[in-house]
């Protein structure tokens, strides 16, 4: 059966799998959902003997019908390769009772290469069965992570370019370092006067100007989107959970019919709304633990059922959930209002006129699966360290926010069924925050130097993208305020009004 992708803004549109990993985002704004959910159609036993790529399959020919088995085959083949440094994929590590699902063991250490490992070769293979002759402008706001995830994904592959905006002070040094040493012509790299929200509505406003697209297409070029709003990055991050869900039962920690709880630090929502994706499609899942660090926007929406961004919004050691407008929220959203886009919509339209909207207590009552907390600066560091000295297990600080509202949740409720927890960074890639959890007294060091101070300390290995940061030349040096990023685009694609 073919699932085609409704638009959460416009009920009359929809497109199919292909035209939504092409598009990206709809023209109005809207995100594109699934027609429906599909079930695994797989018990637990099977799935517990097939491999990462297998299940990968199993989980994405669901979702993306328009493929053939061989094209689907293909792309899973080149993402999920010798790029990672195990054969796993996505190993479990279990720590203090939790279940550690390490989601980085990709191109740059960070979970955003689950999916934008394979994004690539799903939108070439989208364009070529959609005869698209046009040059693909691959347009992305990263709080971090992304960034440099989607830089690896995309640099080099015919067809494609890349610009990747971040805030100027609003990632760590290794970050700025991974995205600004990145090799690639087809690549561009821009940092912005301004915080992460401000980048990802400068993106989205070239995206919707129906003037620029109709320029760029007479140039030969289209945009598309690497962000988290893309159904070709949601998608394939959902077989991890499935994998995970799998992989427990393997090992015996549960039978085929206990529920298990996962928690997931979040900032975009799409981590999260992958792992709900998962239990509509049949993984057991009792609670979704949402965890949030000082920008508690979803703990407060959670919690109250009022969306509101007007805050102030706090730089943390996790940037890469350094956000107060989660744009992946609105799938959910769109699903609790009874999949009626003019109502979704009005909620739009009304959180980004006045920065808030109120769901209605039968919304309410559909997402009470979702356990919203959140974890500070001093919980988050104490974590790290309370972590590692009983069990010696180093964890980042996004990781580290999930583990302490983990810890909250088993707290409140003395709910301890077994929990897969999303690890989202190698601890090496925020080696500040890490080593200051862990020990005092490296204040001085370089970023660089701390490197090897941590690996000696925790007694692992720098992954290989940390390694190769360290050496590798910057060749990306433009900085642009928020207003210019329009004119720097049309600069590096060489057309119309540079401004
Ligand atoms: C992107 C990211 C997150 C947040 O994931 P969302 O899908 O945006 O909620 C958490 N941790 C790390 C390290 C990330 O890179």
């Amino acid at each position: 059966m073919q699932v085609l992708y409704k638009n959460t803004r416009n009920a009359s549109e929809k497109v199919t799998a292909l035209q939504a990993i092409l598009n990206g985002l709809a023209k109005d704004g809207g995100l594109y959902v699934p027609e429906v959910i599909p079930e695994l159609g797989l018990s637990v036993e099977e799935l517990s003997s097939m491999n990462y790529k297998e299940t990968a399959y199993a989980v994405m020919s669901k979702f993306l019908t328009d493929f053939t088995k061989e094209e689907l085959m293909q792309c899973i083949d080149r993402a999920y390769d010798d790029k990672f440094d195990t054969p796993e994929i996505a190993p479990l590590v279990c720590a203090d009772d939790t279940y550690y699902l390490e989601l980085f063991h990709g191109a740059t250490a960070a979970f955003k290469d689950m999916a934008l490992s394979i994004l690539p070769h799903l939108m070439i293979t989208s364009a070529r069965k959609n005869h698209v002759t046009n040059e693909i402008v691959i347009l992305t706001a990263t709080s971090g992570d992304t960034g440099k995830a989607a830089l690896a994904g995309f640099a080099g592959v015919k067809g494609t370019r890349i610009v990747v905006f971040y805030p100027k002070d609003g990632v760590s040094p290794i970050q700025e370092r991974q995205m600004i040493t990145q090799r690639g012509d087809n690549t561009l790299v821009v940092g912005i006067r301004g915080n992460f929200d401000q980048a990802q509505t400068g993106v989205k406003k070239m995206f919707s100007d129906p003037k620029l697209n109709e320029e760029l297409n007479r140039a030969g070029f289209q945009f598309s989107s690497a962000n988290s709003i893309n159904i070709g990055r949601l998608v394939p991050q959902i077989v991890y959970y499935v994998h995970a869900w799998a992989k427990l039962f393997a090992c015996g920690e549960i039978s085929a019919d206990d529920t298990i709880n996962v928690v997931v630090p979040t900032g975009n929502f799409g981590n999260i709304l992958a792992a709900y994706y998962a239990g509509l499609m049949g993984v057991p899942i009792d609670r979704l633990i949402c965890a949030s660090n000082e920008n508690k926007v979803l703990y407060d929406f959670f919690t109250t059922g009022v969306y509101d961004k007007n805050r102030e919004f706090i730089l943390t050691s996790s940037p890469s959930m350094d956000i107060l407008i989660s744009s992946n929220l609105e799938r959910l959203i769109y699903r609790i209002a009874g999949e009626d886009a003019e109502i979704n919509a009005a909620l739009m339209r009304q959180l980004s006129k006045t920065g808030t909207y109120e769901i209605t207590p039968k919304m309410r009552e559909q997402i009470a699966v979702f356990y919203g907390n959140y974890a500070d600066e001093e919980e988050t560091k104490d974590m790290i360290r309370e972590l590692f000295l009983d069990t010696g297990y180093v964890i980042d600080p996004h990781t580290a926010v999930a583990a302490a509202v983990y810890r909250k949740y088993r707290d409140e409720t003395g709910d301890d069924k077994p929990a897969v927890l999303a690890s989202t960074a190698s601890p090496f890639k925020f080696t500040r925050s890490v080593l200051c959890a862990l020990d005092d007294g490296h204040d001085e060091l370089t970023d660089t130097e701390m490197i090897d101070v941590l690996a000696e300390i925790s007694g692992s290995a720098v992954p290989r993208p940390i390694e190769e940061v360290k050496t590798a030349k910057v060749v990306h040096t433009t900085v642009c305020d928020v207003d210019e990023m329009e004119s720097v685009v049309r600069q590096f694609l060489q057309i119309g009004e540079q401004k």
